[in-house]
């Protein structure tokens, strides 16, 4: 393939990927981005092989292969509750090929740079490096936090920022040992003991950076607390976009530069979102730590338990006209989400006013109840962010909260020592009636205590969300 044609290969890729973008932003042209995504990306791979620079059929193949068989077996076996793991995860890969392209383009002495060009090549190595580091140790440790093998508390260590900052000028300093040893063939500190081995100098400094940057990353994401860990993927998904950005420059491949930073950029945005939806600051996601807001201890909840049954609740919604139905993480568990769009047909067909209420940080994944309610073929024009019904609470007749948990906890709003203190959530316990569907009085998510279940005008549905819901369409039936 010529290189004009690879260039507006790419060119048609970089547009694909935009379209792709906007796409997604929005539930009803989401599947159409993905189609755009993914014809995109596979211009992409194709012209890249077909570029010239590919010279290894076989291997590639190979690659393409055992890479393309995993992610298939693993996509398909993969349940929906499992989903934000499998992100996380994907983001460490991409990570990790950041940090194994770098090694190697460290060792490739095939193309002989010199001066300027050269420094810049290695800063791009170097930076390159770093940054995929950061990010495989930082989604490793946020998949095991996602999938519950490692504590959801912030983990502390006294003096965090400090130590921050000493990794962070550790990190300068062996760059510019990195740099300087490797264009004059010196030992760095001046330091003559690994000479003669393939530590010598900037082998040494790589090395030693790639070990703090990887400490960095698993510092960072250890001291975020549960409720904050939206914010962590997304902003482990922004580091993953400048890693294959980062990598883009050291394959020289201008495509992968611009892909690296529309997600990069994507989500960095989403990252601030998040931060806004969660009151937090930015810089204060970055530095870690700040799941711990008030200095003592979360209240404790207490108060008498009002349970109810599927009949009565059936009653409860024949006699209101205005019910806002708010969905969290157990819904996903459950799979209730078709019995959900049943139940809300069911409720529009008698005349009644149904809403859905959605916190920015339900589930497990930004979009997750969206997701969800799409699949069920629930209607868009009924589907609210918590921002566009929040007010209306106090007009609502019926709130039914199924399978949430930390979205509509009293206590971010009132307890400063709280963890999620601060966040912003759904305020149904202002409604006349709030009917909580879960399995027990466990905690959420961010592991504390909810003073809604004990609310004078909450009443506990206990049980499977999709049991008790179909339970409930039998009783609204009858
Ligand atoms: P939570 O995790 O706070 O609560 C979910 C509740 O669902 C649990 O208390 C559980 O109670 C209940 N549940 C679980 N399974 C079932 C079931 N089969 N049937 C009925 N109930 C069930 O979820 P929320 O959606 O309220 O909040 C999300 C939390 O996750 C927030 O803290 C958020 O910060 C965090 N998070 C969000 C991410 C995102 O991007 N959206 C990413 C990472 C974390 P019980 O066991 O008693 O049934």
């Amino acid at each position: 393939m010529s290189q004009g044609l690879v260039t507006m290969s790419y060119i048609a890729a970089s547009i694909l990927f935009i379209l792709s973008l906007s796409g997604l932003s929005n539930q009803e042209t989401a599947r159409r981005g993905n189609y755009y995504g993914m014809l995109g990306m596979a211009i992409a791979i194709l012209a890249t092989i077909a570029g010239g620079h590919v010279t290894a059929y076989a291997i590639l193949a190979g690659a393409l292969l055992i890479g393309g068989s995993i992610g298939a077996f693993a996509a398909a076996r993969v349940e929906m509750t499992q989903m934000p793991e499998l992100v996380a995860l994907m983001h460490s890969l991409v990570g990790m090929a950041a940090v194994l392209v770098g090694y190697a383009s460290f060792m490739d002495h095939g193309i002989v740079l010199t001066g300027v060009e050269e420094t810049i090549h290695e800063l791009e190595i170097y930076i390159g490096i770093f940054i995929g580091a950061v990010t495989f140790s930082g989604s490793v440790i946020a998949f095991g936090k996602l999938c519950g093998k490692i504590t959801g508390k912030p983990v502390l260590l006294p003096a965090r920022h400090w130590l921050n900052l000493l990794l962070l000028i550790a990190t300068v300093i062996l760059g510019q040992q990195f740099l300087v040893s490797n264009e004059t063939g010196t030992p760095i500190f001046g330091n003559h003991l690994f000479d003669n081995s393939i530590f010598n100098g900037p082998v040494l400094a790589l090395l030693l950076m790639t070990v703090i940057a990887l400490v960095f990353g698993i510092h960072m994401v250890m001291a975020i607390g549960g409720a904050d860990m939206p914010v962590v993927v997304s902003m482990l998904n922004s580091y993953s976009g400048w890693a294959a950005a980062a990598t883009g420059f050291m394959l020289s491949n201008d495509l992968l530069i611009v892909t690296g930073a529309l997600v990069g950029s994507s989500g960095a945005i989403l990252s601030y979102i998040m931060c806004r939806a969660m009151n937090r600051h930015f810089l204060s996601v970055i530095a870690g730590g700040f799941g711990s807001v008030g200095g003592g201890a979360a209240a404790e909840v207490e108060g008498e338990v009002q349970p109810i049954e599927a009949e009565e609740t059936a009653q409860l919604l024949r006699d209101s006209k205005n019910i806002v139905i708010i969905p969290g993480y157990g819904m996903a568990v459950a799979q209730a989400q078709h019995t959900v769009n049943e139940i809300t047909k069911l409720l529009i067909g008698q005349g009644k006013k149904v809403r859905f209420a959605i916190h920015p940080v339900a589930g497990r994944m930004p979009g997750h109840m969206n997701v969800l309610l799409a699949e069920a073929k629930v209607p868009y024009d009924i589907v609210l962010e918590m921002d566009e019904i929040n007010a209306d609470f106090p007009d609502v007749d019926v709130s039914i909260v199924i399978g949430a948990n930390d979205i509509v906890n009293p206590s971010a709003l009132d307890d400063p020592n709280s963890p999620i203190a601060g966040m912003p959530v759904l305020e149904c316990w202002k409604s006349g009636t709030t009917i909580v569907m879960k399995r027990s009085m466990a905690s959420g998510y961010a592991g504390v205590g909810n003073p809604l279940f004990v609310h004078e005008n909450t009443r506990m549905l206990f049980g499977d969300a999709n049991d008790r819901l179909q339970a409930l369409l039998k009783a609204l039936q009858e």
